[in-house]
């Protein structure tokens, strides 16, 4: 197992830790690989019951890798999530395309569908992508200090690859987070129905660990079968369908910028967006 990402059991739950702290647990692609591994490893192993998601250090994750220098953007892996070629090889939408309905779409739907309940347990930053990860988990556990927000309208692109947002937020809150970009803090998110539970910072862990423990308690082929029950009903309101559509405006809005001034992130970096925030 790669250091980027830490697997743990304790008893029936297998805790997986994103595990670059220095960079906010920003994920490159061997950070999503090696979540992969981690998830396969767990869905493997017949003693586990339940998957924690967290993240090492003050945060869960500031989102996308867009300027560590651990970037592997131009980097090969193997697809895992959907049947395409490679990425790396090829140029403009081709070559975004390619990559993003892999290493983003595709992951986050890989991960939704895996067979055992996920839990996030989401402390301090959870920005744009790191949405994402928190999303695709059945629930999510957040302590007080931990914000939220999806900015990459700021970069001209309709909200992160994953586009969850109508379906976990609600459409109006939606529009809100979209709309302004800014933070938004457990209790609001909470009161939109995005969060299950909100604990002490100093609690987060024992409390995600005590819920999961809880959860493990049940047969694991029937919560297997009442995940897919819930996420075909999911679906059945629009989410798959929806979330495809949004892709194709996505991938319009990098062309876009990518054709007008020659950069597919409309010249935004991990630094302007963080300043730009705060000036918000
Ligand atoms: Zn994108």
């Amino acid at each position: 197992m790669s250091d980027v990402v830490r697997y743990e059991r304790r008893g029936p739950v297998a805790l997986v830790t994103m595990n670059r702290p220095e960079y906010r647990n920003a994920q490159n692609s061997a950070m999503t690989y090696a979540l992969d591994e981690a998830f396969t490893r767990a869905v493997d192993d017949a003693e586990v019951k339940v998957i924690v998601l967290a993240g090492a250090g003050k945060h869960f994750s500031a989102g996308h890798d867009i300027g560590t220098p651990g970037r592997d953007v131009d980097k090969s892996f193997e697809n895992k999530a959907v049947l395409w070629w490679d990425h790396v090889d090829k140029e403009g939408g081709d070559q975004r395309f390619a990559r993003e309905s892999e290493v983003y779409l595709g992951m986050c739907r890989r991960w939704r569908e895996i067979p055992k309940p996920t839990i996030a347990s989401v402390q301090g930053a959870c920005i744009a992508g790191a949405l994402m990860l928190a999303w695709v988990c059945d629930m999510i556990v957040a302590s007080d200090d931990a914000f939220f927000a999806d900015p990459v309208v700021r970069m001209g692109i309709p909200g992160v690859e994953y586009f969850a947002h109508p379906w976990v937020l609600g459409p109006r809150a939606a529009k809100e987070v979209l709309f302004t970009g800014e933070r938004f803090s457990a209790q609001q998110a909470k009161e939109w129905g995005m969060l299950n539970r909100i604990v002490p910072r100093a609690d987060l862990e024992t409390e995600t660990l005590a819920l999961a423990e809880k959860i493990a308690e049940m047969p694991r082929f029937g919560l297997a079968l009442t995940k897919k029950a819930v996420n075909q009903a999911e679906d059945l309101m629009g989410m798959r369908s929806g979330m495809d559509s949004a892709f194709g405006l996505h991938h319009l809005a990098h062309a876009h910028n990518a054709e007008v001034g020659g950069d597919s992130l409309a010249g935004q970096n991990a630094r302007s967006m963080r300043d730009a925030n705060k000036a918000s």
